[in-house]
C-alpha cells in the first residue's frame, strides 16, 4: 500500500511526473500537474489518432507545453528521470511498467493523492461494490435541493482534478470513488467517507476479496477527529471496519440500532435525539436496494446540514441513472427490466432480490473472476429460467444449470426472444448480467440499449400478433 507519497514527492515545480493513460482522467491530470509547474512525460498504449479523436487539439496542447509523449507502446526509457509515476485508474497495477517503477523505487500516485490538500470545500466520498453512482447522484441532488452548490464527479462525469483547477464556485465536493482510485490514494482525506458494501468485484485486478476490501478501506485511512464514516452495516465486511480515533461512525441498514434504518415503506433516521421517517413508497427509490442507497445519502445530507424537509423533497423527485433496474415495457403481463449496470455478482443478487415473484434472467458477459456459487440460494428461490450470453456462459452454466432450466443465446435479440417465451404473466424478465459487457458490447450502456430495442421489437411483434388475432376473431 502506498502512503504519504506527497511527502516523498512534494509535487513541486521542476519535478518530473510520468502519466500513464490519457483517458479523461489522465488528461485532467496533465492539465493539473502543468498548472502546478511540473515537467511531464506521458505514455498511452493506444494509437495517437485515438487520443486526438477523444479530445481534438490535445496533442498540440502537449507539444505547446513541451510534454514528452509516446503512443502505441511504453518506451524502455520512459521511467528515466521520473520523480513520480501517475497511472490512470484503469491501468492495472500489475502491468510491467508499474512493476518496474516499483523496482526502481519511483513513487506511485493516483489522482486522489495529487488532489489531497487541494480542496477548498468539504469532501463527501462514496465507495462500495454497488450503488456508488446512484448514491453520489442522490447526494448531489439532495444538497442542490437544500440550496447548496456541490461539485459532483470523480469516477463519474467531471474528473476530480478538473475540480481542483476550477473549484471556487462550489461549497461541497461529492466524489464517487472506485477501488482503482483508492489503490493509490496517498493521504487523501474525506470529511465524510461512505462505504456502501463490499461484494466480490474486480478480483481479476485485485487478486483477492481481502485485497479489494483493503483498497476500499483506504477511504478512511487518513480520517481524523471530527470526520465521519457512513457504513452499510448489513454487510459483514463493512460492519467490521475499524476507524481512526475520534471518527464518527454512522451505520445504515436493516439493523434496529442503525442511525438510518431501512424499513418496508421507507427509511427511519435516528440521529442523536432526533427521529424522522422518510417515506419512499411511490418514488424511484422504493426498491429494497434503493432504500439502502437512500439511507446512506440521507445521513450524508444530514451531516451537511440539509433540513429534513429539503431531503424529503429531494428524495421524492430523484430519478436514478439509466440502466439501473429501469422498466422498459410490460408485455402480456411480463415486466422487462434493464439492469445492465449489474456488472458483478453482488449487483445481480441484489437485482434478483428486488424483483417480486418469479424471474427469467438474462445473464453472462465477460467474467470478472467472481464466484457464481454465491448465487445458488437466490437462483433456486427466484429463477424460473436462465438465459446465458457471452464468454461467461459456460462458467455460469456449470454452477447454476443444476438449479434451474438454462439455455444459451448468441446475441441479445435471441436472448430476449428466449426469455419472453419462457416467462409467464406476473413474471419479470431481468437483464442483470453479473459480468462486464466488453466481450459483446462497447459498454453496459450499449448492452442496455440493445436489450431495450429488442424488448420494444418484441412488444411490437406481440402487439401485431394480438391485432391479427383480434382481427381473425372478428371475422
Ligand atoms: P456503481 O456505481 O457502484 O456501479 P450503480 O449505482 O451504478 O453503482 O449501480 C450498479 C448496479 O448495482 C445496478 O445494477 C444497481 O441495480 C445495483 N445496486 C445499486 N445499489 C445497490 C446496493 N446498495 N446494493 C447492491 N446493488 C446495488
Amino acid at each position: 500500500m502506498e502512503s504519504k507519497v506527497e511527502d516523498k514527492v512534494q509535487f513541486k515545480p521542476g519535478k518530473t511526473a510520468g502519466i500513464l493513460g490519457l483517458g479523461v482522467a489522465g488528461r485532467a491530470t496533465v492539465r493539473f500537474l502543468l498548472d502546478q509547474g511540473l515537467r511531464l512525460k506521458v505514455s498511452d498504449l493506444r494509437p495517437q489518432q485515438e487520443v486526438e479523436l477523444e479530445e481534438p487539439g490535445f496533442l498540440d496542447f502537449l507539444a505547446q507545453h513541451g510534454v514528452y509523449s509516446e503512443f502505441g507502446s511504453h518506451g524502455s526509457d520512459f521511467l528515466d528521470g521520473l520523480d513520480v509515476l501517475v497511472p490512470a485508474p484503469g491501468v492495472p497495477l500489475q502491468s510491467p511498467l508499474i512493476v518496474e517503477a516499483r523496482k526502481q523505487e519511483i513513487p506511485l500516485a493516483g489522482e486522489l493523492a495529487l488532489a489531497a490538500g487541494h480542496f477548498a470545500a468539504p469532501v463527501i466520498a462514496i465507495t462500495g461494490s454497488n450503488g456508488k453512482t446512484t448514491v453520489t447522484g442522490l447526494i448531489g441532488h439532495l444538497l442542490q435541493t437544500a440550496g447548496k452548490n456541490p461539485f459532483v464527479g470523480g469516477n463519474i462525469g467531471t474528473p476530480l482534478l478538473e475540480y481542483c483547477l476550477d473549484q471556487v464556485r462550489y461549497d461541497w465536493v461529492v466524489l464517487e470513488l472506485s477501488s482503482f482510485q483508492l489503490d493509490l490514494a496517498g493521504s487523501f482525506r474525506p470529511e465524510i467517507g461512505i462505504l456502501l458494501n463490499i461484494t466480490p468485484d474486480h478480483l481479476d485486478r485485485h487478486g483477492s476479496l481481502q485485497a479489494y476490501a483493503n483498497a476500499k478501506m483506504q477511504l478512511f485511512a487518513a480520517q481524523h477527529e471530527a470526520d465521519a464514516a457512513i457504513l452499510g452495516c448489513d454487510d459483514a465486511l463493512v460492519a467490521q471496519i475499524r476507524l481512526n480515533a475520534g471518527v464518527q461512525r454512522l451505520c445504515f441498514g436493516t439493523d434496529e440500532g442503525a442511525a438510518c434504518r431501512v424499513e418496508e415503506e421507507g427509511v427511519r433516521l435516528r440521529l442523536g435525539a432526533e427521529e424522522f421517517f422518510f417515506p419512499l413508497g411511490g418514488t424511484r427509490l422504493a426498491s429494497s436496494v434503493n432504500r439502502l442507497n437512500a439511507a446512506a445519502a440521507i445521513l450524508a445530507a444530514k451531516l451537511a446540514s440539509c433540513s429534513n424537509e429539503a431531503i424529503a423533497q429531494g428524495l421524492a423527485g430523484f430519478e436514478p441513472p439509466a440502466h439501473r433496474m429501469a422498466e422498459v415495457a410490460v408485455i402480456n403481463g411480463v415486466r422487462y427490466i434493464d439492469d445492465s449496470k449489474a456488472t458483478n455478482i453482488g449487483a445481480l443478487a441484489a437485482a434478483l432480490s428486488a424483483c417480486p415473484a418469479q424471474v427469467v434472467l438474462i445473464a453472462g458477459g465477460r467474467d470478472k473472476g467472481g464466484d457464481y456459487g454465491l448465487l445458488r440460494e437466490i437462483v433456486s428461490r427466484k429463477l424460473r429460467h436462465l438465459v446465458l450470453i457471452g464468454e461467461a456462459a459456460p462458467l455460469m452454466e456449470k454452477v447454476l444449470a443444476k438449479l434451474v432450466t438454462c439455455e444459451r443465446a448468441t446475441d441479445m435479440a435471441q436472448a430476449v426472444q428466449a426469455a419472453g417465451a419462457a416467462a409467464r404473466p406476473g413474471d419479470t424478465v431481468l437483464l442483470a448480467p453479473g459480468c462486464s459487457s466488453f466481450d459483446m458490447f462497447s459498454g453496459y450502456a450499449e448492452r442496455g440499449n440493445i436489450f431495450s430495442r429488442a424488448v420494444l421489437a418484441l412488444q411490437q411483434r406481440s402487439g401485431a400478433a394480438q391485432t391479427a388475432e383480434l382481427g381473425s376473431c372478428a371475422r
